[in-house]
């Protein structure tokens, strides 16, 4: 009984906080891409020595939405997906890949996964 009193009032609270939640985390979500953006106009590619630019989060966005869509056409439907982010920057002088990591505030050439590359292959050949 006690416990579902409990459950009812955490609930509650939690729907209440929602109208500060929502907006909290998209300033944040807004103020990250930012930094992303900013850092991406100084920012120097380990590999071709060019500055990644602006450019290259663009690219990323694209890139990001096409292995989206690779995704969900190969699940199942009504398949609930959680998915984390495999690329945030990419140069457009050489192609090479960067994540963001966030608590560091810089980019980092992104790892090869056997499970990206069993997807992305597939979308270069499209
Ligand atoms: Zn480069």
């Amino acid at each position: 009984m006690l416990k579902k009193i409990t459950n009812g009032f955490i609930f509650t609270i939690f729907i209440l906080l929602i109208p500060i939640i929502l907006p909290v985390s998209l300033l944040q979500s807004l103020r990250e891409k930012r930094r992303m953006r900013k850092l991406a106009g100084r920012f120097v590619c380990v590999e071709c020595g060019e500055v990644l630019g602006v450019e290259a989060i663009q690219l990323a966005d694209e890139r990001w939405d096409e292995i989206v869509k690779a995704i969900i056409a190969k699940s199942e439907p009504g398949t609930r997906l959680r998915l984390v982010r495999t690329v945030d920057a990419i140069c457009p002088h050489c192609g090479c890949q960067y994540l963001y990591r966030k608590a560091e505030r810089t980019f980092e050439v992104r790892e090869e996964s056997p499970d990206w590359e069993l997807l992305e292959p597939k979308l270069d050949s499209e």
